[in-house]
Formats: C-alpha cells, sequence, structure tokens
C-alpha cells in the first residue's frame, strides 16, 4: 500500500492540494475523479514525486518517499509506473526500443534479454505484431497500448494513470481500457484518473472524487455513483453521468 498523509501543494502561494489523506491499496483499482483544475493531476504528480508535495507525506514499502534520498527516490520510482494522457513516446524509436530503452538503461539488462521481456509485454497489450513499426504509424490507442507495455517492462509495483484515454478518437477508447481492465483483474495496483465514469464504475475498488484540491469523498464505485453522501459528489455525478 501507499499511505498518503496530509499532503499539500502550493504554486506560488496557491494551495492546490489542500491536505490528502487515503491509501492505494495492494492488488487494488483506485479511480480518481472530479473537475478540472481539482487537483488530479497535480496528486498523482505529487505522489510519483516528479513534482514533490509542499508538505505532508508518502510512505510507500515502509520508506517516506518525501524524505528519501536522490538515489533512492530513483529506486523507488521505478516501482511507480506512469502513462500519460498524450503518450510521450519516443517518434525516433522504433516500438521495440521504445520499451527496451528504460529496461537497458535502468536495469542493466541486455539487449536480447529486453527485447525478449519487451515482446512479452507487448504480446500483453496486442502490439506484438508493430514492434517494428514508428509510432507516427500507429493509432492514438495503439500508442497508448505501446506506452502501457513500456511502463510495464520496469515491472513497476503500482502503475499511475492521468486520463489515459481523453486525447483518443472515442473509437479508440475501448481498446485502451481493455487492456487496463485485463491488469486489473491480474490484480495489478492501479490508480487511475479518468473522466470515463462508466469505465470508473466497472474498474475500480475505490474511488475518490475530488473537488478543489481535497477528497471530498471515497467509496467503492457503487455506492459513490448511486449513492453519493456530499451534494458536491451529487452534483458532480449528475452533470457527467
Ligand atoms: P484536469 O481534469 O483539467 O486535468 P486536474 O484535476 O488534473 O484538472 P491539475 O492539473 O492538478 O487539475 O491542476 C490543479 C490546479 O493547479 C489548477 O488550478 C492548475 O492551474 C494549478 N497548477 C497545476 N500545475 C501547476 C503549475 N506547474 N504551476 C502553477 N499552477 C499549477
Ligand atoms: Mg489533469
Amino acid at each position: 500500500a501507499i499511505e498518503l498523509k496530509d499532503i499539500t501543494k502550493e504554486f506560488n502561494g496557491n494551495q492546490v492540494l489542500k491536505g490528502i489523506n487515503g491509501e492505494i491499496d495492494e492488488g487494488q483499482v483506485l479511480a480518481i475523479i472530479g473537475p478540472s483544475g481539482s487537483g488530479k493531476s497535480t496528486l498523482l504528480r505529487a505522489v510519483n514525486q516528479l513534482a514533490a508535495p509542499s508538505s505532508g507525506s508518502v510512505v510507500f514499502e515502509g520508506q517516506d518517499l518525501t524524505k528519501a534520498g536522490k538515489q533512492s527516490l530513483n529506486h523507488l520510482g521505478e516501482k511507480i509506473g506512469m502513462v500519460f494522457q498524450s503518450f510521450n513516446l519516443f517518434p525516433n524509436h522504433t516500438v521495440l526500443d521504445n520499451v527496451t530503452l528504460g529496461p537497458r538503461r535502468v536495469k542493466k539488462l541486455s539487449d536480447e534479454q529486453a527485447n525478449q521481456e519487451a515482446m512479452h509485454y507487448l504480446k500483453q497489450v496486442g502490439m506484438a505484431e508493430k514492434a517494428n513499426a514508428y509510432p507516427d504509424s500507429l493509432s492514438g490507442g495503439q500508442k497508448q497500448r505501446v506506452a502501457i507495455a513500456r511502463a510495464l517492462a520496469m515491472q513497476p509495483k503500482v502503475l499511475f494513470f492521468d486520463e489515459p484515454t481523453s486525447a483518443l478518437d472515442p473509437e479508440n477508447v475501448g481498446e485502451v481500457l481493455k487492456v487496463i481492465q485485463q491488469l486489473a483483474s491480474e490484480k495489478m495496483t492501479m490508480v487511475i484518473v479518468t473522466h470515463e465514469m462508466h469505465f470508473a464504475k466497472q474498474v475500480a475498488d475505490k474511488i475518490w472524487f475530488m473537488d478543489d484540491g481535497q477528497i471530498v469523498e471515497e467509496n467503492d464505485a457503487e455506492s459513490l455513483f448511486s449513492h453519493p453522501k456530499e451534494e458536491k459528489t451529487k452534483h458532480f455525478i449528475e452533470q457527467v453521468l
């Protein structure tokens, strides 16, 4: 589990996270929903230390990431994979190279070992036959599946997704959600920021509804969507469902 304790984040005196407390449970899927600007992306980045919190702590495998030295932080950082809305693949590298780059550099795998493992993850996301293609020749859904394979190749303990389907054409959304669903059934620990409410409802064990830098409500999907407790949650759900 990852424990979040009283996390705040300010930008130039503007408090964007106002004390976040919660737990990311092992083997479970946490979905984070909420209006634009509520701090969802900032929270992901604060937890994985891409943009460290202003205060509070993130305890992962018994270690406070906010107090970890640079070296152990790098090491722990490898255990949290990240998939972005915009894929962030390297355009001048093939699909296979995109997936092997990290393991070769960071895990010091041989080319042969890295290729072999990469093909395993590309198969898992249904992209093995595109191993030698370049990202520009792929659809958005295919790019995102490669990005997921690339994250998996680092063998993370936890995977974070920040709106993995919002840059996709509608016809490509399903294939990416299917891959995420498959990972969920294999008990991958995941945190997914998403605007896909039906997907959140299907896949998430737990949902956080965020507004204005706070977790307004936490509950299992069924309860949160069908019986929201807070006015703000009700209002949001009425708007998006
Ligand atoms: P969306 O659904 O639109 O992606 P979000 O919930 O992910 O929204 P954040 O991107 O976390 O929201 O932003 C929360 C607030 O923090 C916004 O008001 C945003 O302008 C501000 N913010 C985020 N990053 C920075 C930054 N680097 N510098 C200054 N302000 C920032
Ligand atoms: Mg965001």
